[in-house]
């Protein structure tokens, strides 16, 4: 029970690699907000911690809009009275080399991966502030660090995250908040699963993910849940403005 009673707000976690950690959460004893733009997944999430025994609620926002997050906020504060970690999970995938993407595509991807985070860490942090206790846990990717042909946009936010992770951190620890990022590498979900159908040759696709690791498997979404833990509970007290690379050695074995 690494996060008895701990509240928790995780973004995009009605499918993917949010919904793994809000099951993983509610397992070790936390009470999970599940946040989602699509209320039947977010929904699902909720149902499938309860039945297991776990506490859950869904509310639904989309992390781009403003009213929507800061309602969102006032009712996980309205109902639990603090916020103990937020997992800023919620993202978008975006494909093409910088002169292919259109800047309606642009302004999207920023808006969900970076003012994203921003948003709902704006209405989160001063309750933090006050309570002088929490984790923030920022999703970025390790494409921010080695870069990936024709992901453009999404390693510009993702490069954004982490920055802001580190700035974020200075500025809150003096509130013994902490701040950290992670850097999947490709983790096996509904986001890869859609970039492998449109491929012509997903056979050929999936061999050039894992080309690009050391690991012979593709990562799983538990992978990522399992560091997102370590984030959220005081195992990792440590740990401050620091990205932590899942990616079956795709940043440094690859490199190396
Ligand atoms: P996913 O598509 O399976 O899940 C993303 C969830 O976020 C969905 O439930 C979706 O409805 C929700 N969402 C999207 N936009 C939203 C918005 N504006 N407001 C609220 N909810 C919104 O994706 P995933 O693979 O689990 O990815 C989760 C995060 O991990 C993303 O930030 C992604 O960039 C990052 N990531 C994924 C991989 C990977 O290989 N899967 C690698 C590195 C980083």
């Amino acid at each position: 029970m690494r996060l008895e009673g701990k509240i928790t707000i995780i973004t995009g976690s009605g499918s993917g690699i949010g919904r793994s950690s809000a099951l993983l959460f509610a397992q070790e004893g936390a009470e999970v907000v599940i946040v989602d733009r699509d209320v039947d997944k977010g929904k699902e999430t909720a149902v499938e911690i309860e039945s297991a025994g776990g506490r859950a609620v869904f509310i639904k926002a989309d992390v781009t809009d403003l009213d929507s997050v800061r309602t969102m906020v006032e009712e996980v504060i309205t109902r639990f009275g603090r916020i103990d970690v937020l997992f800023n999970n919620a993202g978008i995938s975006g494909i093409g080399m910088l002169h292919e993407i259109e800047p309606d595509d642009w302004d999207r991807i920023m808006s969900v991966n970076v003012k994203g985070v921003y948003l709902p860490s704006k209405y989160v942090v001063p309750h933090m502030m006050k309570a002088k206790l929490g984790s923030i846990i920022n999703m970025s990717s390790c494409i921010a660090e080695i870069g990936l042909a024709r992901r453009a946009s999404y390693a510009a936010t993702k490069g954004a995250v982490l920055a802001l992770t580190k700035s974020m951190q200075v500025d809150y620890a003096a509130y013994n908040i902490r701040v950290n990022a992670i850097l999947p590498g490709t983790i096996f979900t509904p986001f890869v699963e859609d970039y492998l159908s449109k491929s012509d040759d997903p056979e050929a696709a999936i061999a050039l993910l894992k080309s690009r690791q050391l690991s012979g498997d593709l990562g799983r979404p538990e992978d990522v849940a399992r560091a997102a833990l370590f984030l959220a509970s005081d195992e990792s007290k440590f740990m401050m403005g620091s990205p932590l690379y899942i990616d079956g050695g795709a940043t440094f074995g690859k490199n190396a």
